[in-house]
């Protein structure tokens, strides 16, 4: 039975207590549902099959469990990783990466339907702000392809790098995590942001943190400002400033992303530049060559292998770790939004 009721995976879990707790009872039972919800990913009512019918029945009376519909697969890549493109309640389409690593998997995330801080290097950016994810909707792009695989929960990685800013949807986001932290430990769960300062404050309040994955993209504010324009809004010493202030743990180091523009924010002085820029943070480097797309600017190319191999060379050579996200099927996720920029394109009306 479907109905209009809300969707309980969109209730933080205090509300969802309270909110079955005026149709359930013994107590017991509430703890029964919500280990359905949040451990098993169930759909439906139907599928918590120690709950007794008639219980179920009044549950889908009030009440929907809905995740985002898949509508499409990308076929997968050489090193099995796999692109989601779902549609949402409104119509609204959101993106998700399934990324199989060896004895871990990943899969990214969206948080929002579209994104206002309009990154010109980003095919999400370019399609401009979209509304926020509920917690249902992320929690549905997970558990839809976590079941789709069968992945064991003890293998799995979260990355919120997908269609959106998180810290933008900062109370939605924390929702999620708490629910995914039921079966990931923090440190297996990551939140990328384009340096949205008081969110990044807030999240290093949060009693369990993720780890904290930062979009620098350039060495100094004048590029950083050209090509990330929330700069303007939160500068980048002010940023770094943040980050020298959040909370270390033991083990866990901030992510400084750099997506490598050829000739424009890849050369050996720009390595030595931004190893001078973290410096003093504990952090590493993940360069990403860029991803061309015909939405983006044309003078935005992928630079050469060698250029990316000085580039990395010199931030070692100056004491930053650096990994490289290389393989084609990785960079999928670098590149969210462009399976739903294809399919914009396909539903836009032809004209002359
Ligand atoms: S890179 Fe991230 S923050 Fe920037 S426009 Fe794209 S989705 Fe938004």
């Amino acid at each position: 039975m479907t109905n209009d009721g809300a969707n309980l995976y969109d209730l933080p879990q205090p509300r969802l207590a309270r909110a079955l707790g005026t149709i359930v009872s013994p107590p017991f039972r509430v703890k029964q549902i919500e280990e359905w919800m949040y451990v098993h990913g169930v759909d439906s009512f139907d599928a918590m099959t120690n709950i007794p019918k008639e219980l179920r029945a009044a549950l889908a009376e009030h009440y929907r469990l809905d995740f985002p519909q898949v509508i499409e697969r990308t076929t997968p890549a050489a090193d099995g990783s796999q692109k989601y493109l779902f549609t949402l309640r409104d119509g609204n389409r959101i993106e998700a990466v399934y990324m199989p690593m060896g004895d871990r998997t990943s899969i990214c995330l969206s948080s929002q339907a579209g994104c206002a801080v309009g990154c010109t290097f980003c095919v999400t950016g370019f399609f401009g702000a979209g509304r926020n994810l509920t917690p249902g909707e992320m929690l549905g792009q997970f558990f839809t392809i976590q079941h789709e695989h069968n992945v064991p929960m003890e293998m799995m990685n979260v990355v919120f790098m997908g269609m959106g800013e998180p810290l933008l949807n900062f109370e939605n986001l924390v929702a999620t995590l708490d629910v995914l932290y039921r079966n990931i430990a923090p440190k297996r769960i990551t939140v990328s942001t384009s340096g949205i300062i008081p969110g990044i404050d807030e999240l290093a309040k949060l009693p369990r943190r993720p780890n904290l994955a930062v979009s620098i993209n350039a060495p100094d504010r004048r590029r950083r400002e050209e090509i990330m324009p929330i700069t303007k809004k939160y500068p980048l010493e002010e940023l770094i400033a943040s980050l020298k202030r959040y909370p270390s743990e033991k083990g866990r180091e901030i992510t400084i992303e750099y997506v490598l523009l050829a000739g424009y924010n890849d050369s050996h002085l720009d390595a030595v530049a931004l190893a001078k820029l973290i410096h003093g943070l504990r952090a590493k480097v993940n360069a990403i060559p860029f991803n061309e797309d015909p939405n983006l600017p044309p003078w935005m190319k992928r630079p050469k292998e060698g250029s990316i191999d000085r580039f990395v060379d010199t931030l070692v050579r100056n004491g930053v770790a650096v990994t490289v996200r290389r393989s084609k099927g990785r960079e999928i996720a670098a590149a969210c939004g462009q399976l739903r920029g294809k399919e914009v394109a396909r539903r836009r009306p032809k004209t002359g």
